[in-house]
């Protein structure tokens, strides 16, 4: 986001630009017409998901569009761009978006690049199984198998510092490709978020072909990304993200997003009530 400044041409036209909005239309863009670029998840059913006809689905997506309106910016302003995990800090750091909402769990290690508002939700790493196999009952059973998960994640990284040293780790861009790998054979198990892992096993066609471990492996307390030192957008969202949970939108997103996968998601981190 760059300040608005505006000329004295570009006042009167806004001012009828407005005036037009206010006839009827659906609100347009933002009063000045700036975008606003965010980083999401492209391929995380239920969390972050460009869809076939070029829209965006999702938790992540509804809590940036909440955000983005909060900040001053209609739905059509908002640019979404795809945020694999191993991209969120470059990004940032460049400045090729504004915030990142993309499943971005905060940790020290990110915190060093990046800054973060937040916690806006707490899943825990899991693990996703091909339905008829149990021989993973544990999550010490992964030391033998071959696991998948993504480069950049957190996922990953505890498989190899804590969970399971010896498994043998198989890194992809993003987890969907882990999937294929698990329906045919080649990988035992695919590991990150519950919330990222239910919405692929609902999927319509790997329904009845997988399931969870239930192992509650960590917590993951996503966070909103922004560029290391903007604290003033940090705050802004802090507060548009409180407001969030406040009014309800909060819930709705978590029912309508997590509802269809059967998730069932804990409270709000730092509340009390429960979500769903
Ligand atoms: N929440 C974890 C992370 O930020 C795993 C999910 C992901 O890769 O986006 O690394």
């Amino acid at each position: 986001m760059k300040p608005r400044k505006v000329s004295a041409a570009a006042a009167a036209a806004l001012t009828l630009a407005l005036a037009a909005t206010a006839c009827g239309s659906d609100g347009g863009g933002s009063d000045d017409g700036k975008k606003i670029t965010v980083g999401i998840k492209f391929d995380q059913p239920g969390v972050g998901l460009k869809t076939p006809d070029g829209g965006y689905q999702g938790f992540d997506v509804d809590v940036a569009r909440y955000v983005a309106r909060e900040l001053g910016y209609a739905p059509s302003d908002v640019v979404f761009k795809e945020a694999k995990s191993a991209d969120r800090e470059t990004l940032l750091q460049r400045g090729d978006v504004d915030f990142i909402a993309a499943s971005y769990s905060i940790n020290d290690e990110r915190r060093k690049k990046v800054d973060f508002a937040g916690p806006y939700f707490l899943a825990h790493q899991d693990v996703l199984v091909r339905a008829g196999d149990d021989s993973i009952k544990t999550p010490a059973d992964l030391n033998d198998k071959k696991l998948c998960s993504v480069t950049g994640s957190t996922s990953a990284q505890n498989v190899k510092t804590k969970l399971a040293p010896r498994a043998q780790l198989q890194e992809y861009g993003g987890y969907s490709e882990c999937l294929t790998g698990l329906e045919n054979g080649t990988i035992d198990a695919v590991t990150t978020d519950d919330a990222i892992l239910a919405g692929y096993a609902a999927q319509d066609q790997f329904k009845g072909k997988f399931r969870l471990g239930g192992f509650k492996l960590s917590d993951e307390l996503y966070g909103i990304g922004v560029k290391k030192g903007d604290t003033e957008l940090r705050n802004r969202i802090d507060a548009a993200l409180r407001k969030m949970v406040q009014d309800s939108e909060w819930k709705k997103a978590v029912e309508a997003n997590f509802g269809p996968a059967g998730y069932r998601s804990e409270p709000p981190p730092g509340l009390s009530t429960p979500a769903g």
